[in-house]
């Protein structure tokens, strides 16, 4: 467990700010993980704070860049890049611990910021709110073009999440999801199928006169003498 900067308390894996002085940690990338900074004002600009974003390299065996805020610490990834970094990062997990990713999910931290949609970096377009993952309890900003933006402290939510498994229930979930498709869509398949069936025997709505039935004939021809008689 790491200490608080400021204070020397401990700290409690995800939160961003001390409990107890309130000093704001970097949780996601100095207490974990190695960085450099490759470049301190990038064309990217926060959607947080509005300065630009500077890009770091996480020395991951080879550079991986990406772009972080210095103020409010949050984190801009390309699209595909938080995922190979998790899966870099975060290795050998072959349990879930529902504790754990109880306790992960529960974290209130996002109520730093209130429930508001930001701009992309790059575009300056609205993002989307998107749920990462099954109970990682962490709501990320999306730009389909550009990529996600992770608020300080979330990236280390979603790091503890996959320690407790997060990503196997993730799976599992998304497993049970498809396994539900692939049902309800042969049960359609079947229920057309007897609809088809049924309508066989039912006489087809669309028949020329020239298709009347022959049976019809005598009595129509018996009411024609009996009109004329
Ligand atoms: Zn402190
Ligand atoms: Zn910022
Ligand atoms: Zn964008």
């Amino acid at each position: 467990m790491a200490n608080c900067k400021n204070c020397g308390a401990p700290l409690s894996g995800t939160l961003l700010t001390c409990e107890y002085c309130r000093t704001r940690q970097d949780v996601d990338l100095s207490l974990v993980h190695r960085f450099t900074v490759e470049e301190p004002c990038s064309k990217r600009i926060c959607p947080r704070c509005h300065i630009p974003l500077q890009t770091v390299d996480l020395r991951l065996g080879e550079k991986f860049l990406i772009e972080r805020c210095e103020r409010c610490l949050g984190l801009f990834f390309d699209p595909g890049e938080l995922e190979a970094f998790l899966n870099k990062a975060v290795t050998n997990v072959h349990a879930i611990d529902p504790q754990r990713l109880n306790e992960v999910q529960n974290v209130k931290r996002r109520h730093e910021y209130p429930v508001t949609y930001i701009d992309c970096p790059v575009c300056r377009r609205l993002m989307n709110r998107i749920n990462l993952g099954s109970r990682s309890g962490v709501i990320a900003d999306q730009c389909r073009e550009h990529g996600l933006w992770l608020d300080g402290g979330e990236l280390r939510q979603l790091m503890e999440w996959m320690k407790a498994g997060g990503k196997m229930l993730h799976r599992e979930k998304e497993l049970e999801m498809a396994r539900l498709e692939l049902e309800q869509e042969k049960k359609k398949v079947q229920f057309d199928r007897i609809d088809a069936a049924f309508s066989h025997t039912r006489p087809e709505p669309s028949r020329g006169p020239q298709d009347m039935d022959i049976t019809l004939l005598p009595l129509i021809g018996r009411l024609v003498r009996w009109m004329f008689r």
